[in-house]
């Protein structure tokens, strides 16, 4: 079983979250949480969404080592039929950590909803969503899996 160690990620803002009387949202972190993790843990006002919360990452040991959530500036949750995709409020995510996210989708044919910080500000996100369904991945020769519109088209 994995364990959180040196990621406080979802304590940051990248999940909204009412810790108590405090809203955590992008740029208001949790104001227990510390550089090693939080100030009440085995306090019994820490509540119980934080007991109860696992990462998609601490969850399913498939999910590699680089996908943790400290390294790869997302939080991955399973909502219902859907995962949905938390950015760091102060990284980008990174274009193998996004295709991860969607190839890890489309295996288990569930949607993708994604909110990452836009790369034009600080204070912006992108919120998008993917469709993924299991149907969509194949694998074969060229002639198989390829639309013959793809086969070696060259323009006139
Ligand atoms: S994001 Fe996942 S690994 Fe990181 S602290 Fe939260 S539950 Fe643990
Ligand atoms: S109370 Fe502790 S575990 Fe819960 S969000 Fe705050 S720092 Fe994280």
């Amino acid at each position: 079983m994995r364990t959180c160690g040196d990621c406080t990620l979802c304590c940051r803002g990248p999940l909204t979250v009412q810790i108590n009387e405090h809203e955590v949202y992008p740029n208001h972190p949790c104001p227990h949480v510390e550089c090693n993790g939080c100030s009440i843990f085995n306090e019994p006002s820490r509540p119980s969404v934080c007991h109860d919360y696992k990462c998609e990452w601490l969850k399913d040991s498939s999910i590699p080592e680089w996908m943790k959530p400290n390294k790869s500036n997302c939080i991955l949750t399973r909502h219902r039929d859907r995962i949905v995709m938390s950015g760091s409020i102060d990284n980008y995510v990174g274009a193998s950590a996004f295709s991860f996210a969607v190839n890890y989708c489309a295996l288990y044919g569930i949607r993708l909803d994604y909110t990452i910080r836009s790369e034009y500000a600080k204070d912006h996100f992108d919120r998008g969503s993917i469709v993924c369904s299991g149907a969509q991945v194949s694998s074969g020769t060229m002639t198989q899996i390829f639309y013959p519109i793809e086969l070696f088209y060259h323009h006139e």
